[in-house]
């Protein structure tokens, strides 16, 4: 078969002939995503462990935050009308935060502490700083605004109020604020399962041979750990089938027993055209594929299939162009699996340190880091193959097609540590 619909919604994904355009980025990208309904189902998880989920209910809040106007500082309660220059009010009320206090007697003052309710005739409070403790009470040496250091009842979230939507990929500060609205369970989408294998007769495992022992034409296969890793971060269960030969029948049964279990089969290498590249013909045999040109560097042979209930996405071998496909095709891809509502991450602008003389007619992501004057600095070699860049990187350079770099250029610059969560 030679094109995809599995969303009724979704293009059809035509296959593209070996000499076809290169597809744009974008393209590519609104193609894939349109492919990733959601998966079915939801866990119900403890708030504690649902970091980096997504939710798949809307959290409506049953109470104010805070639940009452309360102090901000250790310090007095007071009514501003009853403290002139110097004027020592009568202590006759301690108020610590979990307590709550009396009416406010003119004339007097409350030893109140921080988060403590602030009691009502208050109007309100002085720091400690700002009093000192005479025999008679309190002197008050500063003129109070109103409402100074008072944190007004439901300032953080009103009750009725949705405070966190389906959708929405839970950080560490969303679960304090679900917590804080009394929700210790949260539903959240299920993790994508994704089975991950590389391809290539090439390829050894550190550990099994030692670097003095390689053959010639060996190479340690580094695509298995920056993917398993990766896919981890984004909360994936991993499924690592390790290296499978490039044998069609090997590959074959490699993306089959793959699919039964998984929503994900990821793949690295073998994506081209050559003759030892098995992905097309095996997933082809399987079930539905389409393989893209994408305009981008590194990148663009990129593979986008179906086999039974399973999605297939197999990423070039080139180690550099693995890593980033995955970081702006397969993580915004997850993402959508799970149903989460924001895929794409925002470039920042900022300003190049370097020059950059060539255009290239593909859209590049430039393995980049800042420097200690605000800039951004270009690793030296910017090959598919040489991973190193992405180690001294510290994020890459969104650069349209076409787009030549001078020192001193706006950029677009996205850090890994935005792309890697
Ligand atoms: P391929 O896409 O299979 O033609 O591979 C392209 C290049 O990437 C070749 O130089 C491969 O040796 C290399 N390569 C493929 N898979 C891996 C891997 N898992 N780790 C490191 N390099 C790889
Ligand atoms: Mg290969």
């Amino acid at each position: 078969m030679s094109s995809v619909s599995p969303t009724p919604a979704g293009p059809a994904l035509a296959l593209q002939a070996g000499r076809a355009p290169l597809k744009p980025l974008d393209q590519a990208l609104a193609e894939l995503l349109n492919c990733a309904a959601l998966l079915p189902g939801f866990e119900t998880v403890s708030t504690f462990d649902a970091d980096g989920r997504v939710l798949v209910q809307d959290l409506v809040s049953s109470l104010d935050v805070p639940a009452h106007d309360n102090s901000s500082m250790d310090g007095y309660a007071v009514r501003i009308a009853d403290v002139s220059a110097d004027a020592v009010l009568q202590v006759n009320q301690r108020i610590p935060a979990g307590s709550s206090g009396q009416f406010l007697v003119p004339g007097s003052a409350a030893r109140i502490f921080t988060g403590a309710p602030i009691p009502p005739g208050a109007d309100a409070v002085v720091m400690q700083e700002d009093c000192e403790v005479v025999d008679s009470g309190v002197r008050i040496k500063a003129q109070p605004q109103l409402g100074q250091w008072i944190r007004r009842r439901g300032e953080d979230v009103a009750s009725g109020a949705v405070v966190l939507r389906r959708g929405e990929r839970l950080t560490p500060a969303s679960l304090g604020l679900a917590a804080s609205i009394g929700f210790d369970k949260l539903q959240v989408a299920p993790r994508v399962r994704v089975a991950l294998f590389s391809t290539g007769d090439e390829l050894v495992m550190p550990g099994e041979v030692a670097p003095a022992d390689m053959k010639p034409g060996a190479i340690y296969n580094s695509n298995r750990f920056f993917l398993r890793a990766l896919l981890l971060r984004l909360g994936c269960t991993v499924t690592d089938l390790g290296i499978v030969p490039d044998r069609l029948d090997a590959t074959i049964a490699a993306l089959q027993g793959a699919s039964e279990q998984h929503d994900l089969i990821l793949t690295s290498g073998g994506v081209s055209v050559g003759e030892e590249d098995h992905i097309k013909p095996a997933v082809q045999a399987l079930g539905e594929l389409a393989l893209w040109q994408i305009a981008m560097k590194p990148g663009k042979p990129f593979a986008y299939g179906k086999i039974a209930g399973s999605h297939f996405i197999g990423l070039p071998g080139n180690p550099v162009s693995s890593f980033v496909t995955f970081l702006v095709l397969v993580r915004p891809f997850l993402l959508k699996l799970q149903g989460a509502v924001e895929t794409a991450i925002r470039p920042t602008s900022a300003v190049a340190h370097f020059n950059w003389p060539k255009a290239d007619k593909r859209r590049e992501f430039l393995r980049v880091r800042r420097n200690a004057a605000g800039g951004l600095e270009l690793f030296s070699n910017q090959s598919s193959g040489v991973l190193t860049s992405a180690v001294w990187g510290d994020g890459v350079i969104d650069n349209p097609a076409g787009q030549t770099i001078a020192h001193g250029d706006v950029v677009q610059f996205i850090p890994f540590s935005a792309l890697m969560s």
